[in-house]
C-alpha cells in the first residue's frame, strides 16, 4: 500500500515534469525557452537531457493539467507541487519559473527546483521534503554523473553550475540541492567515485561551505580536492567567460584539501611579522595534527615549516606535542 502510494506520487511528478517541459514549446512558456536557450545559452540537447521546463505565470496551470490526467489536489499537495492558502484554496507552488526536475538514481522524478527569470526573490524555490523527496539524501544530476568515465565527481553549489559543466563535457558534475552537504550525500558519492572535487562559488559563502564539506567528504575515505574558480563568480560563469579548456586547467590545478586549508590560513597572516608568524604556526599545527596519516603530517608539516622559515624538526615537535595533548 505504501509502495503503491509512492508509485502514484512518482507518476504524478513525472507527469508534472512532462507538463513543464512541454511548455517550452507553447506560447505560455516562451519566456522560459528564451531564458534557457538565450540568456543561459543552453543547447536543445542539454535542455532535453535534463528535462528542463517552464512553469507558466498563473495560479492553476498545473492543477488543471493534472486534473485532466486524473490526479487529485491532495496528491499534488503531497508532492509539494501545490500550496494551500489561508482560505483553504490550493494554488500552483511554481509559477513563472524555469523548472529543474530532480531525478534519483532509479530515474524517478522526486522533486523540482524552480528559478525566477529575473532578479526577483526568492531566486530559487525547491520542492519541500515529501514522502518521495529528501534533500539531504539526494544530489542533483547524480543519476547522470554516476555513469561518467572521468573517474571523479565535481561537486557544485548550483543547478546551473552542474548543467553548464555537463554541457561543456564534464559529465561528472553534481549539485547539492540548496542545502549543506550531509554525511549521507558523502556516503552516496563515495559509492561511485574515489575522488571528489569541490567546485563551489568563489564568494565567502562558497569558501566556508567548502570548509564544512571537506571533513564530511574526507571521512568516507575519498580523495578530496578543492577547485578555485578564478575571475568568475561560479563554475557556470567561468565556463561562459573562459571556456571548457580553461576549466580543465582549473581542475588540474585544484589542490588537495590539505594544501587548500594551509593556504586559507596563510592568507590571514603576514609572515614577515614575527608575532603573526607564530600565530600562523600555531594554527597550522592544528591542521597538521588533525591529519590521519603520519606521512601526510610529515610532508605538510615540513612544507609549513619552510613557509615560516623554521626547521622541520621544530615543526615536528610542535605537531607531536599537539597530538599528545589531544589524546
Ligand atoms: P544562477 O546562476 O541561476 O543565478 P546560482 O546557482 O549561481 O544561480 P547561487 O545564489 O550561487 O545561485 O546559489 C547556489 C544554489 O543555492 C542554487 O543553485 C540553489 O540550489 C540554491 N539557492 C540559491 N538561492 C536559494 C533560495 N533563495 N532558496 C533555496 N535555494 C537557493
Ligand atoms: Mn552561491
Ligand atoms: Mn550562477
Ligand atoms: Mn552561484
Amino acid at each position: 500500500d505504501f509502495r503503491k502510494k509512492r508509485e502514484r506520487l512518482l507518476a504524478l511528478n513525472k507527469e508534472a515534469a512532462r507538463f513543464f517541459h512541454a511548455r517550452l514549446q507553447a506560447p505560455e512558456g516562451r519566456a522560459g525557452a528564451e531564458y534557457l536557450f538565450g540568456k543561459r545559452k543552453l543547447s536543445r540537447g542539454t535542455v532535453t537531457r535534463f528535462g528542463l521546463g517552464m512553469a507558466p505565470e498563473g495560479w492553476d496551470h498545473l492543477i488543471t493539467a493534472m486534473a485532466q490526467k486524473g490526479y487529485e489536489k491532495v496528491e499534488l499537495l503531497e508532492c509539494g507541487l501545490v500550496v494551500k492558502g489561508q482560505n483553504g484554496r490550493v494554488y500552483d507552488r511554481f509559477r513563472n519559473r524555469v523548472m529543474f526536475p530532480i531525478i534519483d538514481l532509479r530515474g524517478d522524478v522526486i522533486g523540482f527546483g524552480g528559478r525566477v527569470l529575473d532578479d526577483s526573490t526568492p531566486k530559487y524555490l525547491n520542492s519541500p521534503d515529501t514522502p518521495v523527496f529528501n534533500k539531504g539524501r539526494n544530489l542533483f544530476a547524480l543519476n547522470i554523473a554516476k555513469k561518467s568515465r572521468l573517474g571523479r565527481i565535481i561537486l557544485t553549489e548550483g543547478y546551473m553550475d552542474t548543467i553548464s559543466l555537463h554541457q561543456a563535457g564534464f559529465d561528472c558534475a553534481v549539485a547539492s540541492l540548496g542545502t549543506a552537504l550531509t554525511p549521507e550525500h558523502a556516503q552516496l558519492l563515495s559509492r561511485y567515485t574515489k575522488e571528489a572535487i569541490i567546485a563551489y562559488d568563489g564568494d565567502g559563502a562558497g569558501v566556508s561551505a567548502a570548509q564544512r564539506a571537506i571533513p564530511i567528504l574526507e571521512k568516507t575515505g575519498m580523495k578530496v580536492r578543492v577547485l578555485r574558480v578564478k575571475g568568475a563568480k561560479d563554475p557556470d560563469e567561468f565556463l561562459k567567460t573562459y571556456g571548457p579548456e580553461a576549466f580543465a586547467k582549473l581542475l588540474d590545478q585544484s589542490e588537495n584539501h590539505i594544501e587548500y586549508r594551509i593556504e586559507q590560513v596563510l592568507g590571514r597572516y603576514d609572515l614577515t611579522d614575527d608575532a603573526q608568524k607564530v600565530e600562523f604556526l600555531k594554527e597550522v599545527v592544528g591542521v597538521i595534527a588533525g591529519l590521519h596519516s603520519p606521512v601526510e603530517r610529515e610532508v605538510y608539516g615540513a612544507r609549513c615549516a619552510e613557509l615560516a622559515g623554521i626547521s622541520a624538526e621544530a615543526m615536528g615537535q610542535e605537531v607531536k606535542r599537539e597530538l599528545s595533548r589531544r589524546i
